[in-house]
C-alpha cells in the first residue's frame, strides 16, 4: 500500500479528525447538517460518541475505564512477574504550573523493559537498540494505557517461545508508559492539570525553517519535562505514540514549516524530500501497520496518512521527537472513542487484539539506518551529533530554509541510531559543544570524523565507527 493512495483513501471517505468523526461513521448525526466547519474543530468527546459507526462497539454509559491506581499496579505486577526482565520507574510527575516539580500523587510510571540477552548483547559492544511506548498524553484516550500494558505484557512472556517477539525483548531496551497524563486519565480530561494539552506543548520549530519563531514550549508542564528528560537519556530509535479519537496511523510531520493557519513555500513532496528523509521507511511501516490492523480487523480502512496532511498540529510530541532528538515517531489513533470504558472486557479486548500484533512489529522495525559509536582514538565515547546527508545528492549548500537532515545523538557511550532508508548517505560527527559543523558545505572540521556509509535495500543497519581528535 503506497501512502499516497492511502491519503487519497482518507480524504475520500473523511475529511481531518475533528470534523471526520461523524462523517466516518455514516451515521447522521443531528448536529452535523447545522454545524460549521468551525464549530466542528470544537466538537466533544460526547459528541464522538454519539456518532460512532455501527460496526464500533459503544461503551456502556457511565461506565468509567480502570482507575489510575490498577493500571499502576498492573505495571508493578508484571515487574514483579518478571524481575529479570522489567522495573518500575517514575519519570517525573503530573501536576500544574503550580507545582513545577509535579504532584507527587500523579507519577508519570514507565515500565522499563530489557532483558538479560538484551543486556548482555550491549555489555559486549553491540550498539544499544532503545524503544519507546505511551500512552495516554490526552487523557481521555484511555484505551491506551490498556493497549500499552498489553504489548508489554505480551513481550515479557514471550520469554522462552522462540518466537519474533521474543526476538525484539532480547534485541531492544524497550520504555512503556502506558499513561503520560495521569492528572488527565482520572479526570477524563483531555488536558493536564494545569489545561495543558501535551500533544501541543513541545517546542518547535528546530531551526531549519527561516523567518518562523519557536512557539509554545512545555517550560511549566511536568509531564512534558518528565518525557523530554526521558528521551533525552535514552536516545531512542523509535518512539510510538497512542491516541484514540480517530482510525489511523500517522507519520513525521505534524507541521510543515509554517505557523498555524499560515502558507507553505514548499509543497508536500517538497517537504517529503527535503524534511524527512527516511520518509519512504515510515511509509513503508506505517501501511505495514495499517495492513496488519486491517486483516486482525477483517474490515475497515486504517489509513497511514502524514500528519501535517491530516491537519496542523504545532509542539507535538512526535516533531519534537524527530525535530530535537532524531527520533521517529509514528502516531496510533487506536479507535474512533474517547472516554471509553476498558473494564468491560468486550469493549477494550477487540481494540488490543488489533493492534497487538501491528505494534509488535511495527517495534521490531527499529534500528533500521545507520548504527555506530563516536569515540577517540583511545576509545572513550564522545557525546556527538551525528548527521546522514545523501551522497548521490550531495552537499546542497545551503538553501533557505535549510532543510532537515537526518541526524542522531550519542549517547554518553558515544553510541547512536540514525534511522535512514536505502541509499548512500555521509555520516559526519561533530562533538557536543563544538562549532565543528555549522553549514552544510563544511563536511570535516577541527572536532569532526566524517564516513561513508551504504544502508541496504533491506533497511538493515550498516554499523560505521566515526573517530574524532
Ligand atoms: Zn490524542
Amino acid at each position: 500500500m503506497k501512502i499516497v493512495g492511502a491519503q487519497a483513501a482518507w480524504q475520500a471517505t473523511a475529511p481531518p479528525r475533528q470534523a471526520g468523526a461523524a462523517r466516518q461513521t455514516g451515521v447522521a448525526c443531528p448536529a452535523k447538517a447545522a454545524a460549521a466547519a468551525a464549530f466542528l474543530v470544537l466538537l466533544s468527546a460526547a459528541f464522538l460518541v454519539a456518532c460512532v459507526p455501527a460496526a464500533s462497539i459503544v461503551p456502556e454509559p457511565g461506565v468509567a475505564a480502570r482507575p489510575l491506581p490498577e493500571i499502576q499496579a498492573a505495571m508493578r505486577e508484571l515487574a514483579a512477574e518478571y524481575p529479570d526482565h522489567a522495573r518500575v520507574v517514575t519519570l517525573g510527575y503530573g501536576g500544574s504550573a503550580a507545582k513545577p516539580g509535579g504532584d507527587p500523587s500523579l507519577p508519570v510510571l514507565a515500565l522499563e523493559i530489557e532483558s538479560p540477552a538484551a543486556k548482555a548483547r550491549v555489555a559486549s559492544g553491540a550498539i544499544p537498540l532503545r524503544v519507546q511506548l505511551v500512552g495516554v498524553f490526552h487523557g481521555d484516550e484511555q484505551i491506551g494505557a490498556e493497549v500499552a500494558l498489553d504489548v508489554a505484557a505480551t513481550i515479557l512472556g514471550s520469554a522462552g517461545t522462540g518466537s519474533a517477539t521474543e526476538g525484539l525483548l532480547d534485541s531492544a531496551a524497550l520504555t512503556i508508559v502506558p499513561v503520560a497524563n495521569p492528572f488527565g486519565y482520572e479526570a477524563n480530561t483531555r488536558v493536564t492539570e494545569s489545561g495543558t494539552d501535551l500533544n501541543r506543548c513541545f517546542p518547535w520549530p528546530f531551526g531549519w525553517e527561516s523567518g518562523i519563531a519557536p512557539e509554545r514550549t512545555y517550560l511549566g508542564v511536568p509531564e512534558a519535562l518528565a518525557l523530554a528528560k526521558d528521551g533525552e537519556d535514552k536516545r531512542y530509535a523509535m518512539s510510538v505514540l497512542l491516541h484514540s479519537g480517530s482510525y489511523c496511523i500517522a507519520i513525521p510531520w505534524d507541521y510543515i514549516g509554517t505557523t498555524e493557519g499560515g502558507s507553505s513555500t514548499y509543497s508536500l513532496d517538497e517537504y517529503r524530500s527535503r524534511y524527512a528523509p527516511a520518509h519512504s521507511l515510515f511509509a513503508a511501516n506505517s501501511a505495514a501497520y495499517g495492513s496488519r490492523v486491517e486483516s486482525e480487523a477483517g474490515s475497515g480502512s486504517f489509513p497511514a496518512i502524514e500528519g501535517y496532511d491530516w491537519y496542523y498540529v504545532g509542539g507535538s510530541y512526535a516533531d519534537w521527537l524527530y525535530g530535537a532528538l532524531g527520533c521517529p515517531g509514528y502516531t496510533v489513533e487506536l479507535d474512533p472513542l474517547k472516554s471509553w470504558t476498558s473494564r468491560r472486557e468486550d469493549v477494550g479486548t477487540a481494540v488490543i487484539r488489533r493492534h497487538r500484533q501491528a505494534l509488535l512489529e511495527l517495534l521490531a522495525t527499529a534500528g533500521q539506518g545507520a548504527q555506530g559509536r563516536v569515540s577517540s582514538a583511545a576509545g572513550i565515547g564522545i557525546p556527538s551529533r551525528v548527521e546522514a546527508r545523501p551522497l548521490a545528492a550531495g552537499d546542497r549548500g545551503l538553501p533557505a530554509p535549510l532543510p532537515y537532515v537526518a541526524f542522531g545523538l550519542t549517547d554518553t557511550s558515544g553510541a547512536f541510531r540514525i534511522t535512514l532508508p536505502q541509499g548512500s548517505w555521509r555520516l559526519v560527527a561533530t562533538a557536543i559543544g563544538t562549532l565543528g559543523l555549522d553549514s552544510a558545505t563544511t563536511t570535516v572540521g577541527p572536532a569532526s570524523g566524517a564516513v561513508d556509509i551504504v544502508v541496504d535495500a533491506d533497511g538493515s543497519s550498516a554499523i560505521v565507527s566515526l573517530l574524532l581528535p
